[in-house]
């Protein structure tokens, strides 16, 4: 199965792009290898509006938002995951609007951190908001002539949280799901076995566009849901090869898997190959010296 990603996007900053009915995209200027051209926030409504993924703490971004707001009142705000370039500017926002913010709970790591471990992307963390309404999964938020239903799909982020538009076949799908790459999922904030279950998740659903946290729409989100499985599968599939070759530690599967990757690159593709490795010795296929971290000793199950 081919993955097609589609890398076309015009971020038009500080304008607000209508991409469907009732709902408008402002595109944050933090562009980055990460982020692609940068951070979308989403208008929802046409009277009382809800606001999905205020964005980075950007005064620029902050100014667009009130500008497209155009006065009318915000009864929520809606935080798909505290990552710093999607929560920080709920606080703001919030101060300025008096609209609840939502979400699926304050930051968390998908597991605890080993003895000597560091947080790889801990500087991305935003680790002071907390909801006011904390969603579980399937609960719904109604609004003026809206309502959101939280479809929680940890994975990337342990409280993240897709978002569905009922009634439109609209997903905000932040950052499980994009069109422009794959998504990081890096331990200990993220997890392998966490993120599958989301794609399957979303398999299950029969959404017709996905609207994400970065770049342009989904535009047939199964089959591409679908591809983003089936390319995890294959890449599982590399470091199980690796270890039977004799690999055992992360660097060298990375450097045999990653031939033709920049090795400035190798250090995040060393997180990727540990997501799978700690998921593969949760199911059982293969072991590790001690908990899996990025300096454990890797072997085959059998
Ligand atoms: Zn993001």
């Amino acid at each position: 199965m081919s993955l097609d990603f589609d890398k076309r996007f015009e971020p038009a900053y500080g304008q607000p792009v209508a991409v469907a009915d009732s709902v408008v995209r402002l595109t944050a200027n933090n562009p980055s290898a990460f982020t692609f051209h940068g951070t979308n926030s989403y208008i929802i409504g046409s009277e009382t509006l809800a606001i999905l993924d205020p964005g980075p703490e950007d005064d620029a971004h902050l100014e667009a938002l009130v500008r497209a707001i155009a006065g009318r009142p915000v009864s929520h705000i809606f935080v798909s995951h505290t990552h710093r370039d999607h929560s920080p500017l709920a606080s703001r926002l919030k101060a300025l609007t008096g609209a609840v913010t939502v979400a699926e709970g304050p930051h968390r790591s998908a597991r605890p951190l080993r003895i000597g471990e560091i947080a790889p992307l801990d500087a991305s963390s935003d680790t002071d908001f907390v909801p006011d309404l904390v969603v579980g999964d399937g609960q719904v938020v109604e609004g003026d002539r809206w309502s959101m239903r939280a479809v929680l799909t940890p994975g990337h982020a342990a409280n993240h949280a897709a978002f569905a538009l009922e009634g439109t076949g609209i997903l905000f799908s932040a950052d499980h799901v994009m069109a422009w790459s794959t998504s990081i999922v890096a331990p200990p904030d993220g997890a392998m076995s966490d993120y599958m279950a989301s794609l399957e998740k979303l398999i299950g659903r029969d959404d017709r566009i996905y609207l994400p946290g970065h770049g342009g729409p989904v535009v047939s989100p199964q089959k591409f849901v679908r591809g983003l499985k089936a390319h995890r599968k294959i890449r599982e599939r590399a470091i199980l090869e690796r270890l039977v070759a004799g690999d055992c530690s992360i660097p060298d599967i990375v450097r045999a898997i990653y031939r033709d990757t920049d090795p400035r690159l190798h250090g995040a593709a060393g997180l990727s190959v540990l997501a799978h490795l700690e998921d593969l010795v949760g199911r059982g296929k293969a072991l590790s010296n001690e908990a899996p971290a990025i300096d454990s000793v890797y072997s085959p199950a059998s």
